[in-house]
């Protein structure tokens, strides 16, 4: 029989961390198998949404910002080579209420670098967006360049663009290893071996069972509902131009304009109860639907009684604070966890992998906001 095929890096998790990971590796000349437990984009993944923000804005968490620019610009690279329009260039609007704090260091920050915003003032959001109601809000900014990913159809495209740059993808459920030292090998469910000189464990809300003494008490997957309604008919108010992407954090609510009419989309930012991936069922709450349905009737009267056009549950990977997690498993100095998305992951798969694929080949200085040692079993969520 044929001996087993060997590759520089096993990439296990096929969701945005991973993909990316691949797709940087590859770019660098490395042989890399992409493994799954399902297909790319599957609806239980996090990355398998139908849509993502897009946004600079990120406080004085420069290093977000920054990593936003270079994503941002990866994703249309991506998408021209590709010849798919997966980005929606549809403006993101951050709103603030009466503590106007975290606004104001998000415009120093996007000043710092670079990124064109507005700063809308009452009377001038009104102005703009008078299908609005913005009770109790102060002031907004508005980022223009800003938008949405299309995120499932993007991640496949990033996959089939990594198959073309010489990744392996299989379609496998991966063990976890249980000795510590460095990994020769790692064991499928179905019994295959896989072979490689690194493991990169990009597993997002997996991670904690599949790492239950290490990363049991520092991911903490949580349950996310999120809602799309339908605009009354011919009313194109609720769809870009007219709507941005927008966040209100006193709210801690969000929505994505109504883009190829999938509905005008409403979640919850705030984290729900703790869930298992595999286990949580994916109807959504009476009660939460109903608070979402009373919220928008406040927030966008013309919406009041709009039907509910889908609905979707998902989860947050959070860590203790909502900063990554890419660093080396403490026993095992050949395998690496990336993940802890913690509800803002998605647009940064481009830097986050092309961050790993240059820590592989130790050819840049760790991150220490990355690291296992920062990662806390106690949540205190700092980064929005
Ligand atoms: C409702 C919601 C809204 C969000 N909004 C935004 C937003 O607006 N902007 C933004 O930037 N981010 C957003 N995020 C966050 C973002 O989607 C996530 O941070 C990101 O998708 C995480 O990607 P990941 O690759 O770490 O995990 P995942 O996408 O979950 O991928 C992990 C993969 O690992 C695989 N896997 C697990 N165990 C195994 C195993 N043993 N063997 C093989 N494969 C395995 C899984 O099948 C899965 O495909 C949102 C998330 C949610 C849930």
């Amino acid at each position: 029989m044929a001996p087993n095929k060997s590759y520089d890096a096993a990439v296990i998790g096929s969701g945005v961390f991973g993909a990316w990971t691949a797709s940087h590796l590859a770019r660098r000349g490395h042989k890399v198998l992409l493994l799954d437990s399902y297909s790319p984009g599957h609806s239980r993944a996090s990355s398998g949404g139908e849509s993502r923000i897009h946004r600079m804005a990120y406080g004085a968490d420069e290093i977000y910002t920054r990593w936003s620019q270079r994503s941002l610009h990866q994703w249309k690279e991506l998408f021209a080579k590709t010849n798919t329009h997966l980005f929606r260039q549809t403006g993101v609007l951050w709103l603030a209420g009466e503590d106007t704090t975290q606004l104001l260091r998000t415009q120093e920050t996007l000043r710092r670098c670079a990124v064109n915003f507005l700063h809308l003032d009452r009377p001038a959001l009104e102005r703009l967006y008078p299908h609005m109601n913005f009770d109790g809000v102060a002031a907004g900014l508005l980022e223009p360049e800003a938008g949405i990913l299309l995120a499932r159809r993007a991640l496949v495209a990033t996959i089939q663009d990594a198959l073309s740059r010489g990744v392996e993808f299989r379609q496998a459920a991966v063990l976890a290893p249980s000795s510590p030292g460095r990994l020769s090998s790692l064991s499928t469910q179905a019994g295959e071996t896989i072979f490689a000189d690194a493991y990169v464990f990009a597993c997002g809300p997996w991670l904690g069972k599949l790492f239950p003494e290490i990363l049991g008490p520092r991911i903490f997957p949580t349950r996310q509902e999120v809602f799309f309604f339908a605009p009354p008919p011919g009313d194109s108010r609720f769809a870009p131009p007219a709507s941005p992407a927008w966040l209100f954090q006193d709210d801690q609510v969000y929505g994505i304009p109504d883009v190829e009419s999938r509905g005008f989309k409403v979640a919850l930012d705030w984290h729900g109860e703790l869930i298992d991936p595999d286990t949580q069922s994916r109807t959504v709450t009476p009660a939460v639907a109903d608070w979402v349905r009373s919220y928008i009737a406040r927030r966008f009267p013309a919406l009041a009684g709009a039907p509910l056009t889908e609905t979707r549950v998902c989860q947050y990977e959070n860590t203790s604070n909502g900063d990554f997690l890419i660093d080396r498993h403490p026993e095992i100095e050949n395998l690496w966890f990336a993940g802890g998305g913690s509800g803002h992951g998605f647009k940064h798969g481009p830097a986050l992998g092309e961050y790993l694929a240059a820590q592989l080949e130790n050819g840049s200085t760790p991150e220490p906001r990355f690291s296992l040692s920062t990662k806390h079993s106690r949540q205190r969520r700092s980064i929005y």
